[in-house]
Parts: structure tokens; sequence; C-alpha cells
């Protein structure tokens, strides 16, 4: 049995052109015939009794499940090196570097068109969700409703300096303190359910301000408090681009 041309297209387009395990780049432009670096299918399980991983009688061994593409030099480790390499080591291997290049791709073609497009907040709820969109984050982004009065305004500009402190001292505390965070963070959510605001937040990679926008990035959370009357609750938009104005 041979691989088939749609399981080696599968391999291939699955694989980005790259190795598995070194990310190294298997079809080049440049042209050295000399070293040869092509890119091996390898199987997962082979076939032959004394081959690496066998497993007998499975019904194929050539389908894009049990192949992973690999460099000529990891193709060796791997087959040299079984008690390393396991069938599970492998899988969890190949799976990764396929979700690797599909959301590498993803990302870099949503970066480009991100200004243009709202974004969407989800409802946080839970004080874990919250500390985990907060945590580290190099920058905040946050936004509320139209104050009432001098007391309502005093309690959310209140609210929003507490979660951006977390935020900012989340990263040099310990595990303890983390857990305590997100629990005080639930107290507060559960304080602003009473009073009547919802929570919105998320958090996402921007460019910093910088020559090269492609330079480095930094983590940014946006919060957004809403008050529950709020006709447009389903769905909050937040354009990111507008307020950076
Ligand atoms: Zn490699
Ligand atoms: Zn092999």
């Amino acid at each position: 049995m041979a691989i088939s041309d749609k399981a080696r297209k599968f391999l291939w387009a699955k694989s980005g052109n790259r190795c598995a395990i070194c990310k190294t780049e298997l079809i080049t432009n440049e042209d050295k015939s000399s070293d040869f670096n092509i890119g091996e299918e390898c199987h997962i399980i082979s076939s032959k009794p004394n081959g690496p991983r066998h497993i007998h009688g499975l019904k194929e061994y050539d389908n894009f499940e049990n192949l992973i593409l690999l460099c000529r030099n990891h193709h060796k480790q791997i087959d040299e090196l079984t008690d390393t390499y396991t069938e599970e080591i492998l899988r969890y291997i190949k799976a990764n570097h396929e979700n690797w290049v599909r959301s590498t791709i993803t990302n870099a073609i949503e970066d480009t068109s991100q200004n243009e497009k709202p974004r969407f907040l989800a409802q946080v709820t839970s004080g874990k969700e919250l500390f985990n969109i907060i945590n580290e984050a190099h920058g905040y982004r946050t936004d509320y409703d139209e104050v009432k009065d001098e007391e309502e305004m005093n309690y959310i500009a209140g609210i929003i300096q507490s979660f951006v402190d977390y935020g900012d001292i989340s990263g040099m505390v310990e595990a303890y303190d983390k857990v305590r965070m997100a629990y005080d963070l639930q107290k507060l959510l559960d304080e602003l359910d009473e009073k009547g605001f919802m929570v919105f937040a998320d958090r996402g990679l921007e460019p910093m301000f910088s020559e090269n926008p492609r330079s480095s990035k930094w983590t940014v959370a946006t919060i957004l408090l809403k008050k529950k009357e709020n006709p447009e609750i389903i769905k909050v938009e937040f354009n990111g681009k507008e307020d950076a104005k």
C-alpha cells in the first residue's frame, strides 16, 4: 500500500510545510539540491512487524491520521527513540502542530483586518474568569454607561480602579493570592449585579505603539460596565479603534 495523493495533500496542507517537531520549513525557495530538506511523510504506527510503534492488523496504515510530516532529522529521531516518541506522544505533537499552523495563519489574517472589525465582548459573571482576563494585562480599556449621580460615579470609578489594580499586581503575587483575588473579584461582580450592572470583558493582543507595529504586541484587557436596563445588552459592540481616538 502506498500513501494516497489525498492523504499526502492533507498532510502537507495541514502541516503548513513545516516539520511538526522543529517547525523548520521543508520546501524552500533556495534551490540547494545538496541539503535536500524536503520533508518526510512518516508513519506514527508502522505496518512492518519490527517497525517503529508497530500495531498488528490496522485496517489502514497510510491514512492522514497515521502520518506526521517531519524533517529528515526528526524522522530519524522518532523512529530510533521509540520509547520517547510513543504513539500517544506523536499524536499529540501532530495535533498540536496542525492547530498551531491553523491558528497562526488565522491570527495573521485577523490581525490585518482587526481595526475594521468590531469586537463582541462576552458577559463575565465569574471572578475567576475576570481574573484570567486582567491577569498580567499590559494595558486596559474601560468603559461604562452614563452615571446618574456623584455617588454612582464614585462607585463605578472605584470598581474600575479595583479591576485595574488587581490586574497590575496579578503578575507579582503567589498562587494563593491569585485564588484570593479571583474570589474577591467574584464579590465585586455580585455587588455590581445587585446594583444593576453587568460586566462585559475580553482580552486580546494588540500592537504596541512603535514604529514597526509588527514588532511587538501587548495584552490589553477590555472591561465594560453596562446598566441592566440598557436595551442593547444582548450583544455589546465595542469598537476599540473609535475609543483610541
Ligand atoms: Zn524537524
Ligand atoms: Zn519512519
